[in-house]
């Protein structure tokens, strides 16, 4: 795990917001245990999601994960370099929805390519919590 407390997190790489980890998504992940921080709206979910990826937390992406489709056990590739997340649009999830559904690129490097997973999430809310559920 890399010391990102300092630097800007990293969801917010290719975002003109620049907010440091401990602003951004380290209170959900750390939060989360005792619910006592959660994300308000599906892009704050995703993009609290795409941060976990990059610094390994596999407990807090089974957590998010709705528990319809959550896998079994979640294996991250430490390989895997990734690079910046770019949510391209927010279709809904705002504060008072209960579902969500964010359209986004998570770009990474493959060998000395840059390649990128584009995918559009849904995301359901239950007591007050957000969940991953699928991606159409
Ligand atoms: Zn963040």
């Amino acid at each position: 795990m890399k010391n990102s407390s300092q630097t800007t997190c990293s969801c917010r790489e290719l975002d003109s917001v620049k907010l440091s980890y401990q602003e951004c998504c380290q209170p959900f992940h750390d939060g989360r245990a005792d619910q006592s921080v959660l994300p308000e709206t599906a892009e704050q979910l995703m993009r609290s999601r795409y941060s976990a990826f990059v610094e390994g937390l596999a407990p807090y992406l089974l957590e998010t994960w709705h528990e319809s489709t959550r896998p079994q056990e979640l294996e991250l590739d430490p390989q895997m370099r990734w690079i910046g997340l770019e949510i391209i649009k927010t279709r809904s999830g705002g504060p008072q929805a209960r579902r969500g559904v964010v359209e986004f690129a998570a770009h990474y490097l493959d060998g000395q390519r840059e390649a990128q997973q584009h995918e559009v999430s849904t995301f359901v809310r239950e007591d007050g919590a957000w969940f991953y559920l699928d991606a159409l």
